[in-house]
This record gives C-alpha cells, sequence and structure tokens, in this order.
C-alpha cells in the first residue's frame, strides 16, 4: 500500500476486528482526533506479536497510524494499551452489552467525522461495564447517544395535543415523542412509558457528563428506558443492531 508519513499518535477504541486474507488483521476504531476509521494491521494474523492483546474489541490504545494516499484505510504500525477492560470479555453478559455499544457507535458515526463528545461517552461507557452494574449503564448511556446524535425525543408533554406527560404515554416514533392515548388510540407500535421512565429519561439526557451516577433507575425501568430507546434508534436508522437480542438477556424478565 503506498504510504504517507505517520500521523501524531491517536487515542482509539477498537469497536470490531476482522481478518483481511492470509495474515492480516482490519480493525475498526472510533479515535478522538478522527472520528471512525479503519486501520489494517499488515501480519498481525500470523505474527500477533507487535500487537499481543491489543487489538480486541473494547480496548483504548494510542495509536500510531499512517493515511493510505489510495484509500481510506489507515496503516496501524503501532499501538500502546491505555485500557484493556478484560472484564468485558470474560463475562458473557458483559460482552453482550459491550458488543451493543460498540455496533450502536458503529450505526451513528461516519469516517472521518470526530465526535470528542461521544468519545467520551463510549469510554466512560465501556469503563462502567468493565466492572460496574451493566443494567444501569445500558439505559444511561443510550438515553446520551441518542441525546448526542441530536435525536432526543419530546417528553415534557404528548407531542401532538400538549397534553402534560403525567401519566403512561406511549412512545411514537412518527412523533419523535411520547404521544397521550387520545392521540394513539390505536396503539402505535411504540413502548408504554410510565410518568417515572419519562422523567428519567429527560434527567439523563440534561445530566452533565459524570453526573447520571445520582440517577436512579428501578430494575422494571432499566429495561423500559433501554427498549424504548433501541426501538427508537432503529427506526432513526432503519437498521435493528445485531447485538440487541443478546443484550437483551442482561435484564431480568
Ligand atoms: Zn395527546
Amino acid at each position: 500500500m503506498a504510504g504517507c508519513d505517520p500521523l501524531p499518535p491517536a487515542a482509539g477504541v477498537v469497536l470490531d476486528v476482522f481478518e483481511h486474507g492470509e495474515s492480516d488483521l482490519i480493525a475498526v476504531i472510533f479515535t478522538r482526533e478522527r472520528g471512525r476509521l479503519a486501520a489494517i494491521a499488515k501480519g498481525a494474523k500470523k505474527s500477533r506479536r507487535r500487537f499481543v492483546n491489543k487489538l480486541e474489541p473494547f480496548t483504548s490504545l494510542e495509536l500510531l497510524l499512517s493515511p493510505s494516499r489510495r484509500s481510506t484505510l489507515f496503516r496501524l504500525d503501532g499501538a500502546e494499551i491505555i485500557s484493556s477492560r478484560p472484564g468485558l470479555r470474560f463475562d458473557h453478559r458483559r460482552y453482550a452489552a459491550a458488543s451493543l455499544v460498540c455496533e450502536l457507535v458503529i450505526h451513528w458515526t461516519r469516517e472521518a467525522d470526530p465526535a470528542p463528545e461521544l468519545f467520551h461517552l463510549l469510554g466512560w461507557t465501556l469503563d462502567q461495564m468493565d466492572n460496574g452494574d451493566i443494567s444501569w449503564i445500558l439505559p444511561v448511556f443510550l438515553v446520551r447517544l441518542i441525546d448526542l446524535t441530536g435525536h432526543r425525543p419530546l417528553l415534557d408533554a404528548c407531542a401532538v395535543c400538549g397534553a402534560a406527560a403525567s401519566g403512561p404515554m406511549r412512545m411514537s416514533h412518527a412523533h419523535h415523542g411520547v404521544v397521550c392515548r387520545r392521540c394513539d388510540p390505536q396503539g402505535s407500535g411504540g413502548t408504554v412509558l410510565n410518568a417515572g421512565e419519562i422523567r428519567t429519561i429527560r434527567e439523563l439526557a440534561d445530566a452533565p457528563p459524570g453526573r447520571t451516577g445520582r440517577i436512579r433507575i428501578g430494575a422494571k425501568s432499566r429495561r423500559a428506558i433501554t427498549e424504548t430507546m433501541i426501538r427508537y434508534s432503529t427506526w432513526l436508522l432503519q437498521k435493528e443492531p445485531a447485538s440487541w437480542k443478546a443484550a437483551a438477556e442482561i435484564f431480568p424478565s
């Protein structure tokens, strides 16, 4: 591959890794400096010594990358581990939840489009999932993800008639918010949220980064909020995350 000069070191989180040809690996990485990119690690499949334990999903790395003249694929010249988060690989529930997080970051980002707030949210989420309570972190991540992508749903009142959100309301994707029973008599298929769940989503979206830890979410509401946000994301992207089914099992039914 025709290369250019190496770039200054970049910080990134490995989102996915796949094999390329007989001897190479390609890593999909979300970097703070350059957004999402794909980088080829030459020879990494045959001799993993240079990249031992480094090209693993969920790992934060300091990266030495060289751009290519001919394609958007970078060449990975070196990597140092910042955080390997081993807890996410040895527990299938944590692995499933972290896989969902990384898949959604792939779906919600574009190549070469830096999103520093999302980069911070991703690192924070994976750190928390590494040893914290995943059933609490997943809804927190999803609410903040949707907010950062500019799609915060309307939750203060019915999105159609403006009636206050005092009782249960149904999420209406087409209206980008909750609607009351009068405005949606047929039940258009979105999840039903009670007033406390609607308030919790608002609080999570409004909380400054790092202050969400004070927000309590009951066991039943964790699943309701998570499902609501997954379905809304699926509707917005027209793509359901493949890892949702496995991740849903972190919630007791
Ligand atoms: Zn209404």
